[in-house]
């Protein structure tokens, strides 16, 4: 998008901002429901998705679409958590964009139009999950997209596709597939259950201390 029309989006959205009707929640959702699980038990924080991650989706140095995370177990040794955009089922990052350019496909892919965002900054802050960056290329707010343009063409995520160790699992809720055979058969867990949010990356063996 060029500046001028960027320019032209902020100076609607301003005038407008006291008027415009946030979507309100999420659509329903008609398609696939896209969701991934990992096992913690299974990830040690070789960072090969961070790495995989930024060279199929250009993210520039500095800001990352999925990240890991470390905890300390009593026993002195370490848990890698990997993280990144949940994909919201009712997405807290949705109603706050005054221009609709944060917005759910009916597969259950929380995305961001380019051309409409206008770097606000409202998904960015509503996002209790800190998944989300502002683009310092591209200039709008920018995430995990679950890698819409490999799962199109029926390729795994990158970050999926590059872990060595099968940590992360991912695939459609709606079908039947190693994802949704052990979200309905093993206890699994979510990041920050109490935001109501309904998180789609489930984990498995998640310690309570990470959502403490
Ligand atoms: Fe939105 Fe954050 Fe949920 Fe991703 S994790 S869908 S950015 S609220
Ligand atoms: Fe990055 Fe794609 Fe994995 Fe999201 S699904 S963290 S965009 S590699
Ligand atoms: Fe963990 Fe797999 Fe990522 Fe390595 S590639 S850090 S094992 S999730």
């Amino acid at each position: 998008m060029t500046a001028t029309r960027r320019e032209f989006l902020a100076a609607v959205a301003s005038t407008v901002a006291l008027s415009v009707t946030p979507p309100g929640p999420a659509p329903k959702r008609t398609g696939k429901r896209y969701a991934m699980l990992i096992d913690v038990e299974k990830c040690f924080g070789c960072m090969a998705c961070v790495v995989a991650c930024a060279a199929e989706n250009n993210v520039p140095l500095g800001v990352f679409r999925t990240w890991i995370e470390q905890l300390e177990k009593p026993d002195g040794t370490r848990l890698f958590i990997p993280k990144q955009c949940n994909h919201c089922d009712d997405p807290p990052c949705v109603p706050p964009c005054p221009t609709h350019a944060t917005y759910v496909t009916p597969d259950g892919l929380v995305l961001v139009n380019d051309e409409l965002c206008i770097s606000c900054g409202a998904c960015i802050e509503a996002c209790p999950y800190g998944a989300r960056y502002r683009n310092p290329v591209k200039g709008v707010a920018d995430k995990c997209t679950f890698c819409e343009h490999r799962i199109a063409e029926g390729l795994l995520p990158a970050c999926v596709d590059a872990c060595p160790t099968g940590a992360r699992v991912f695939g459609p809720l709606t079908e039947d597939n190693e994802l949704s055979r052990t979200v309905r058969s093993r206890p699994t867990q979510v990041l920050k259950p109490h935001t109501g949010a309904e998180p789609m990356i489930f984990y498995l063996s998640l310690p309570d201390e990470v959502n403490r």
